[in-house]
């Protein structure tokens, strides 16, 4: 490794997060956008990545050419969509590639073939890439853990953006884990993720998912731990999307040179033994 700025590819480059990325990158030190990337038929392809960001020309053109773009960079900041990533993935790692994956709603089928992709490349994935939710899922690990003999129910609320297209959120599914990890059960078999209808009484043990969509909210999530009498609810609220973008930057620079795995928020932010 050099002394020169880790050249990272954008993809998704004029999606919210793309060009909230491209203007983090722009104002962090030892990182430099390298290419920035659509699907064909964007009508961004062709466009100055600079100016769509809103930050004045930068001389890099956005293309519809991963491959080309891949070849001479360090790493790729990966925010699109679950078929676009698992592709990714299988590029990043022909080219040794840091690959950051903030991309949600990926299926168990997706996830496996992003695993297998680590063998080859450093890849850090989260459904969330912010300080403060990682730190916020070590506590609700840490409270579903303290809570857990007194029979207090674990519910998750979210609301995003209209624009959102998956739920729960990858954050809502996050947060879900840390409580199920808490109590040591496997989330899928416990978790009640939508509730209509004569649905009977809750089930003990059961962690619930709630979700809200409307306006441009960016991101609320709440934990709430309901016992008998008492509700304590540990939440979230992003302001900005430059702290999923300034989170994902971080960990391009942490992974550069780190030998191939897959790895997550909580390894970069050192929460992980938590
Ligand atoms: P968006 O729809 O605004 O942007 C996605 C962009 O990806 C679009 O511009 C689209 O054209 C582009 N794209 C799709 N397929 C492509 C391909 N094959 N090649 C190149 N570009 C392609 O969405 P968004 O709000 O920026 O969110 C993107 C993803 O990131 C979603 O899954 C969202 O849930 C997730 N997200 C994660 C975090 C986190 O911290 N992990 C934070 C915010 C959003």
């Amino acid at each position: 490794m050099s002394d020169d700025p880790m050249k990272l590819v954008v993809v998704g480059a004029a999606g919210r997060m793309g060009q909230t990325l491209i203007r983090v990158i722009a104002s962090t030190e030892g990182a430099v956008l390298h290419a920035a990337v659509e699907r064909p038929g964007s009508p961004a392809i062709g466009r100055d990545a600079g100016e769509m960001a809103g930050l004045g020309a930068n001389g890099v053109l956005v293309t519809d050419d991963p491959l080309t773009a891949f070849v001479t960079a360090d790493g790729v900041l990966d925010f699109t969509s679950p078929a676009s990533t698992v592709i990714f993935a299988g590029l990043a790692a022909q080219a040794r590639l840091v690959h950051v994956i903030g991309t949600t709603g990926c299926s168990a089928d997706d996830d496996a073939r992003i695993e297998a992709a680590s063998r080859h490349a450093c890849i850090i994935k989260s459904g969330n890439m912010s300080l403060g939710v990682n730190l916020l899922g070590v506590l609700v690990k840490q409270a579903a853990r303290a809570l857990e003999a007194a029979g207090w129910d674990i519910e998750v609320l979210e609301m995003h953006h209209k624009r959102k297209v998956d739920a729960p959120s990858g954050t809502a599914l996050l947060l879900g884990q840390a409580a199920a990890d808490g109590r040591d059960v496997d989330l899928s078999s416990h978790s009640v993720r939508v509730r209509d209808g004569h649905t009977g009484a809750r089930e003990d043990g059961t962690i619930g998912f709630a979700t809200l969509r409307g306006g441009s909210v960016v991101g609320d999530h709440s934990v709430l731990f309901a016992g008998e009498g008492e509700i304590v609810t540990l939440s979230h609220s992003a302001g900005d999307r430059s702290i999923f973008a300034r989170g994902a930057v971080k960990a391009a620079l942490w992974g550069f040179g780190r030998k191939p795995a897959l790895y997550s928020m909580l390894d970069v932010l050192g929460l992980s033994s938590d």
